[in-house]
This record gives structure tokens, sequence and C-alpha cells, in this order.
């Protein structure tokens, strides 16, 4: 499996610099894409181009887009210092990280420490928002005094920071390999799988069964999202927060009338900071989600108004304590 960091343009034998799209176009009309290069100039290593396509998963509605992107060819790597060297870029990471939160094990990997980001977004409000007062048992060694609280508050602070800019790594790479082989997440004495922490919109569905295991104790969930919606309340409304409303995935169930969707949503009282996020941008958000449902609402089927679809909403929704915790994915 590959490991290195989705392209968006390469060079071609004689140096031509090829987009994407361009590659797309050439294909679309019965072409053939060049071989590429690397455009990086310390690097130059080969790479592919691959279309975009449509991958049917069991139980999906919707055959899932897989967008096109370049990629490196079977044995090929990036050198050292290259801008898509994604081993290079999480080398970076750790050296501007908290030693306490990303540590060196022996054997050359590195391990995240989740609970100390689960237990700091448990805790506290962060920048201006109170302190909430939440002992769940959890809170063992909980900081006493204000300047206890200051250190702390700066300390989840760099851990948030370090998490954003890994998951942000992980979005842009072709899939779990590099991250996987190199990062160990760690939750207190249990090791965590990529696949229990990280979700694209294809699995929306594991993520909010894994968040519903979980209970009053959830454990912290990346996900990544497209931007469909986004909701300001009404003049008058009794809440407070505005929501920014992910695209849902619909999974079929036996029955054809009968259809489940997952729906992702953040909620945050700074409407210009979540309105500020475009539709269809691809954000990565991660912290301690809720869920709600299944709720069941039946209305009736556009083209046969005689028959109606039941659909089963389960939600998830984020509510982030700090602004860090939602990312736009370049
Ligand atoms: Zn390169």
């Amino acid at each position: 499996m590959s490991k290195g960091i989705k392209m968006r343009a390469a060079r071609d034998r004689h140096g031509h610099r090829h987009t994407v799209e361009e590659l797309q176009g050439m294909t679309d009309g019965g072409g053939t894409a060049p071989d590429l290069r690397c455009d990086d100039p310390s690097c130059g290593c080969d790479v592919r181009f691959v279309p975009r396509y449509q991958q049917n998963r069991a139980n999906r509605i919707e055959p899932v887009d897989v967008p096109a992107y370049i990629g490196l060819t079977r044995g090929s790597e990036h050198a050292a210092g290259c801008r898509y060297d994604a081993s290079g870029r999480l080398k970076i990471i750790a050296a501007q990280s908290d030693p306490e939160f990303l540590n060196s094990l022996e054997d050359g990997k590195r391990e995240l420490r989740l609970l100390a980001l689960h237990n700091g977004l448990r805790k506290h409000g962060l920048s201006g928002s109170a302190p909430t007062v939440i002992d769940s048992g959890l809170t063992a060694g909980a900081p006493k005094t204000a300047t206890e609280v200051i250190t702390s508050e700066k300390r989840l602070d760099s851990y948030l920071r370090t998490t954003a800019d890994l998951l942000v790594l992980r979005a842009m790479c072709e899939s779990d390999a590099l991250l996987a082989a190199e990062l160990v997440l760690r939750l207190g004495t249990k090791r965590l799988p990529w696949k229990q922490f990280f979700f694209e919109h294809d699995r929306f569905d594991e993520a909010w069964e894994l968040v519903a295991k979980g209970g009053n104790n959830p454990y912290p969930v990346a996900l990544v999202g497209s931007v469909r919606s986004f909701h300001q309340p009404p003049a008058g409304a009794k809440y407070k927060s505005s929501f920014l409303n992910c695209r849902p995935l619909y999974r079929k169930t036996d029955d054809p009338m009968r259809i489940e969707s997952f729906e992702v949503s953040i909620a945050h009282p700074d409407a210009s900071w979540l309105g500020g996020f475009p539709p269809d941008a691809e954000i990565v958000m991660f912290g301690l989600c809720k869920v709600s449902g299944p709720i069941e609402n039946t209305s009736p089927d556009k083209p046969d108004r005689t028959r109606s679809v039941t659909y089963v909403a389960h939600k998830l929704t984020l509510t982030p304590k700090s602004k860090k915790q939602i990312v736009l994915i370049p």
C-alpha cells in the first residue's frame, strides 16, 4: 500500500508540468497519461496518475467517489526533504510537539498519547470559556490552582495543535499505511488501531457505532467530511449554537423503503467562524462527539407519492472546545 502524500501536479520526462485536472482530461479523451516524476526540485522520483473512479461498497446506497490524484509508483519513494515526503513531515511535527504527548519509542516509532487529549477536552474550557466542573472520576490529578489551570490549558493547546497537524497529514496521504507504520495511537493502556480513530466519509456509520458504544465516556475520534450546509439560529431561538453540517452517508437496509443516514455536524456559538468554511470544503475534525438517534422519519417517495420512504437518522455532533479542533484540508 502506498505511503505518500497525494499530489496535485507532476512533470513528464520532458519537464512539462501536468496538473491532476489536465491528466484527467487527457484520460477522459481516450489518451494515456505520460510517465510522471515528482516536481519537487530535490526529488524527481517516479509517480503515477490515478484517474477518478467510483467504488461500490457493501450496503452503501451510493457509490463512493474516489477523486483523481498523483501518487507514488510501486517501490518509489520521495527523497528526504521533498515536500511530499510524508515521513519527513511527520518528523517535523514530532520535533515541534510536546514529548509528553508524542513520544519516541525504543523501536524508532512514535506514540501519540490520546488519553492526555481526552482528559484535557473533558476537563475544562479553553480560551475565554469558563472551566466546566466535571468530576467523572477520570479527572485524577486535576489542576487545583489558577497557575496550574493556565499551564494545563497551554499544554492542551499544544496537544491540539500536534493532533491537528497529524490529522491533516493523514488526510493528505493515500492511506493509513505511513502513519500506522510510524505512529502508535495509545489510549491509556490500550493500543488503538488507526481504523478506530480516523474516519473518512465512507465509514461515518462505523464512527457512529463506536461513539455510541462509548456511552458517557466516549474517546476522541477524528472525522473527515465535506461541508454541505450551514445553519444559524433564527432570531429569538432558544438555542445559541450554529451548525456546520457535512455530507451524510446513506446506507441501504433489507427493506428498500428504509434508508439509514449518518450525519456529522459541528455545533459552535461563533457563527461567523463556523460559516467561514465554504460549501464542499474538505475538513478534518476531532474531539469528543455526542451521538443521537436512531430517529425515524417517514415521508412520501419522490417519484411515486403513494409509497413512503423511512429515513433512519443517526447523528454525530462535535461541539469543539477549541477552534483548533476543526481544520481545512489544503
Ligand atoms: Zn518527491
